[in-house]
């Protein structure tokens, strides 16, 4: 089963509790505030900021379109 979007309106970033957006290239969950990605690992949302990786400008750029 793929990730469920609906869980977009209920998780937030546990850095700023910011809304996330889901990279479906990646399947994670982008924070475009912090510049933090979390993992997605059998389609549970990893919201740990330790678990997190940090996206580079390019990537960022690339989730504008
Ligand atoms: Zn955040």
């Amino acid at each position: 089963m793929a990730f469920d979007k609906k869980l977009l309106d209920i998780l937030a970033c546990p850095a700023c509790k910011g809304k996330l957006q889901y990279n479906t290239q990646g399947a994670e969950l982008i924070c475009r505030f912090d510049r933090l990605a979390y993992p997605i690992k059998d389609n549970i949302p990893v919201m740990l900021e330790n678990e997190a990786r940090t996206l580079s400008l390019t990537e960022l750029e690339q989730l504008e379109k």
